[in-house]
Order: C-alpha cells, then sequence, then structure tokens
C-alpha cells in the first residue's frame, strides 16, 4: 500500500548548534505540517495501528479529527485512553509499536502517529478545553507509590471513575523518569512535563513528594493505619547495575542514573545551579539503550569528546532509532562489538581508558539475539576521563522488604499477574517495578490495567458492579 504524500518532515535544530545546547532537538510540526501529514493516513477498517499501542488509542478516530481541523475532538479522542500524549508522542518507540505495524509502512513510510499525538497534546496544553474531576465520587481511597508513568496512569483512570487518589513520591519532582533520567533537549521538563501532570492533579489526584515508602510510611501503615482501601506500587526500577570488571571503583566511573540525575533533576548543565558533575575531555558510555543515548548526547552537550561502547552490532541497538540517527548527527562515536574488560586508572587513582575486546556475534541466545562473543587477542584501549555504565537497571528492594506477604522475583521485581495483582491482597502493582526496565508506555499500559483490577476489587468490595 502506498500513498502519493511523502511523509511530512520534522524540523530540527541544527545539529552542530544543538550538540552545544539543552533545547529541544525538534520543533514539532505546526498545525497545517499536521494536517497535511493527517491526509496520509487511510483510516482503516482495521487498524493495524491500534492493536499495536499498548494503550490502544483510537488512532485513526483523533486522526480524523485532526484532519477535519477539529482539534479538541482529537484531544479528547487521545484523553480517552492516555493522559501524557505530549510525553508519548516525543518518547515512545513508535517504529516498534504503532507505527511499525501502520500498513503505509509496508511499501512506503508510515502515518507519523507519535509526531500527530505530540502536535495534539501540545496545542492541548496551550488550547484545550480544561481537565475537570469526575462528577461523582465513589467509596474508595487508593494510595499510589511512585510518580513515574504507571503511576500517573494508574492515578488518572482511577481518579476519572471517582475515586479519592493520592500519589506519594520519594523524590521532590514529581513525573520519575520522565524528570530525572530523560534529558530536557528530548523532553522540555517544565512546558511539557509539569503541565501534563498537573492536568492529571486537575483530574483531583492529590500528589506528595518527599515521601518515601518504606521508610516515611509503609504499603501497611497505608492500609492499616491511614485507611487507604488499596495500594498500586509504580516504584519504577531505579538501582543501577554495574558491570563487575576490575576499576570500576576507579574516580570517573558513575552509573547513568547518578549522571543523568545530576544532570536532570539537579539542573548541573545549568549554570544557575551548583550542582557538580564532572565529564573532563572525553566520556565514554557502555551500553546501547536510550539511557545510553541520554548520557552519551548530555555528555556531548557538555563539551566532552563522546564514546559509545556497545557489544553487540548496530542492529541490536535497543535505543529509538530516532535517537541514534539524532547521536550520529551530533558527533557521537560509536564502537560497536567491543566489550569492557577492564577500567583503567591514573596514579590518582582517576581513570585514564577503558581497556575493550572486540566482539563478534554467535548463536542467538534466550532473547532471539545473537549473542557476543569476544575475538582472542583483540584487546586494545579507548582513552577518556570519565566511564559512564549505561547496563540497565533492576527495582529497589526497599517496599517489598518492607511489606509484608509481598514476593517478588529473583531478579527483584514485584510479582503480579496480568491484572497486576499481586501476592498482597488489595496490592497491585505495575510498570518497571514489576517488569523491570521498559518503556514509557507499558509503564502506562500497567497502570491502566491495574486501575481497572483495583476498580473491580473496591466495588466488589462495595457490593457493585464496575463502571464500563
Ligand atoms: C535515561 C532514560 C531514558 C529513557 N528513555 C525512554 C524513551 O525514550 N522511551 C521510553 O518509552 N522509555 C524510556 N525510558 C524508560 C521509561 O522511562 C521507563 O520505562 C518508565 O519511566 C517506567 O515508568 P514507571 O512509572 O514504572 O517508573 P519510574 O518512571 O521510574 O517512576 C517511579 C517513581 O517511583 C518513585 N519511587 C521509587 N521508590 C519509591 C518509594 N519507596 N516511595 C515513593 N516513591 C518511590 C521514584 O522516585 C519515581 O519517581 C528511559 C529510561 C531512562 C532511565
Ligand atoms: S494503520 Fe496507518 S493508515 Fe491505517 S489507520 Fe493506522 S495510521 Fe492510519
Amino acid at each position: 500500500m502506498a500513498n502519493k504524500i511523502p511523509r511530512v518532515a520534522m524540523r530540527e535544530q541544527d545539529p552542530a548548534i544543538r550538540a552545544t545546547n539543552f533545547e529541544e532537538v525538534c520543533y514539532g510540526y505546526n498545525q497545517e505540517e499536521a494536517m497535511l501529514e493527517a491526509t496520509r493516513c487511510l483510516q482503516c477498517k482495521n487498524p493495524r495501528c491500534v492493536a499495536a499501542c499498548p494503550v490502544n488509542i483510537s488512532i485513526p478516530e483523533f486522526i480524523a479529527a485532526l484532519r477535519d481541523g477539529d482539534l479538541q475532538r482529537a484531544a479528547d479522542t487521545i484523553a480517552r485512553d492516555s493522559s501524557l500524549p505530549s510525553v508519548c508522542g516525543r518518547v515512545c518507540p513508535q517504529e516498534t509499536q504503532c507505527e511499525g505495524s501502520c500498513i503505509l509502512g509496508i511499501k512506503g513510510e508510515p502515518v507519523a502517529i507519535g509526531k500527530l499525538e505530540r502536535f495534539v497534546g501540545d496545542w492541548k496544553l496551550e488550547h484545550g478545553a480544561s481537565v475537570q474531576p469526575a462528577a461523582e465520587r465513589r467509596a474508595g481511597r487508593v494510595a499510589v507509590v511512585g510518580s513515574g508513568p504507571a503511576g500517573l496512569a494508574c492515578a488518572s483512570d482511577l481518579a476519572k471513575k471517582g475515586y479519592e487518589v493520592k500519589i506519594f513520591e520519594a523524590l521532590h519532582k514529581v513525573g520519575g523518569v520522565l524528570v530525572y533520567g530523560i534529558p530536557e533537549f528530548r523532553l522540555p521538563k517544565q512546558r511539557i512535563v509539569a503541565r501534563e501532570i498537573a492536568q492529571v492533579e486537575q483530574l483531583g489526584v492529590e500528589i506528595e513528594t518527599d515521601v518515601i515508602v518504606g521508610r516515611t510510611l509503609t504499603v501497611d501503615s497505608l492500609l492499616d493505619e491511614e485507611g487507604y482501601d488499596a495500594v498500586f506500587i509504580g516504584s519504577g526500577a531505579g538501582l543501577p547495575r554495574f558491570m563487575g570488571i576490575p576499576g570500576e571503583n576507579l574516580n570517573g566511573v558513575v552509573s547513568a542514573n547518578e549522571f543523568l540525575t545530576r544532570a536532570n533533576l539537579m539542573h548541573a548543565y545549568d549554570a544557575d545551579y551548583d550542582t557538580p558533575i564532572y565529564v573532563g575531555r572525553r566520556v565514554a558510555v557502555v551500553g546501547g539503550g536510550n539511557v545510553a543515548m541520554d548520557s552519551i548526547r548530555t555528555a556531548r552537550r557538555l563539551g566532552a569528546e563522546s564514546t559509545i561502547v556497545y557489544r553487540r552490532s548496530e542492529k541490536e541497538l535497543p535505543a529509538r532509532a530516532e535517537e541514534v540517527h539524532h547521536a550520529r548527527e551530533e558527533g557521537i562515536e560509536f564502537r560497536m562489538l567491543t566489550n569492557p574488560v577492564e577500567v583503567l586508572g591514573d596514579e590518582r587513582g582517576w581513570v585514564r581508558a577503558l581497556r575493550c575486546v572486540e566482539m563478534e556475534l554467535g548463536e542467538p541466545d534466550e532473547s532471539g539475539r545473537r549473542s557476543p562473543v569476544a575475538k582472542p587477542g583483540s584487546e586494545f584501549e579507548i582513552p577518556c576521563d570519565v566511564v559512564i555504565m549505561a547496563l540497565g537497571t533492576s527495582p529497589n528492594p526497599l517496599i517489598a522488604s518492607t511489606t509484608a506477604g509481598l514476593e517478588t522475583s529473583r531478579r527483584g521485581c514485584i510479582t503480579a499477574d496480568a491484572d497486576g495483582a499481586t501476592t498482597r491482597e488489595g496490592v497491585f502493582a505495575g510498570g518497571d517495578a514489576v517488569t523491570g526496565a521498559a518503556t514509557v508506555i507499558l509503564a502506562m499500559g500497567a497502570g491502566r490495567t491495574a486501575a481497572r483490577a483495583i476498580e473491580a476489587y473496591l466495588e466488589s468490595r462495595n457490593g457493585k458492579t464496575p463502571l464500563k
């Protein structure tokens, strides 16, 4: 299936200029561009894009409203299934989800669904009708632990149904990875994240920051003393992994989490803030996912020569295709099929280089990807002053260790069924806390699924049937 209109390109900051600033890379469509792109959609009777969206947004319906110039209708259509369209339009891996299944992609370019979603979400923030709380209150108080995409999605859906919902967040800012992990140049914090969260609050969701569940309060005390009827745990997977190679305790080796938290949450890139951050002259980032791309592009913007070190080939890079493309344009060097075996230090205990081996791809492993195997005698050094480990994260054990009857997997993930019910009655969980590090939209989908299960749980206690 081809389409005569080419996909409308998105305007972006010039790579040489943006590699020196933290302003957003992509400018977004204007209304004329968005409406033109919307005309490319074939309005399929059985839209493959919807089935491939983890929250099943009615994609052809919102695109049709946009094409007709009815932006409020487009925004309302998306709002039925997503409370964070401006965020998702910017960070979802559309190429493996909605756009990856768009019928136009079989012979040509898929509809730019993510960019259209972003346009509608941004329009809503500027011009949309104000968000209203549910007209009717229902009996049931729900505590949500964590204000990332999973917690926000769960809280929004429950508030829309009329329940009393309060989010408890450990950090001083709301948004989870959206504020502490993903950099400003991909996801503006004040202009986008804070305003989409404000819309969640307009639904009636209360948010309290600086509350560490497991320390300040516990899940048990929320249920037994604070009068909550159910708890949703969306506490993410914020515990960084290291490689376990010699030299990892040298000065200059940091986790991507720490590096990005300093840069984003603590504004280290901003001259008005005192937060220290060190990049030296050359930075090497180990890993190939979104976290690795965000770290290396941040280091580049802070003035360092920057290299990605990844043990598989380009084809296996797990990062969004757009981030890899943008990183290359910004002058990031990619050392593929390369695995660090040791971090080398100088006489003062600071990093001076990464010792690596060349890899080749062998047989597929349990993930279906070909596993990398070291080439004998291929050791070499990459000179660098800072090494950032972006190897994945796992859930913090604090909540599991302080909640009676809450089981976890061997990897430390909270055990939950397909509806988000955990092994503790009245306690539900979803997002990275259950799956391990995944994506924004999967976390939102899990939050929504758990909201339905919590509703059923509360209504069965109230002796009623859940609302449609
Ligand atoms: C740098 C980076 C870049 C990424 N880029 C992308 C991308 O481009 N696209 C994409 O789809 N995904 C991306 N991801 C993954 C995505 O952000 C996560 O999968 C998603 O945020 C998970 O949502 P969550 O709500 O489960 O957890 P989180 O976003 O981690 O939120 C959990 C929240 O719970 C809070 N919390 C934790 N413990 C407690 C406690 N004990 N008490 C109270 N609060 C607590 C945390 O402070 C946090 O605010 C990226 C991740 C990172 C780190
Ligand atoms: S699959 Fe593509 S063309 Fe069909 S409805 Fe979805 S976006 Fe439109």
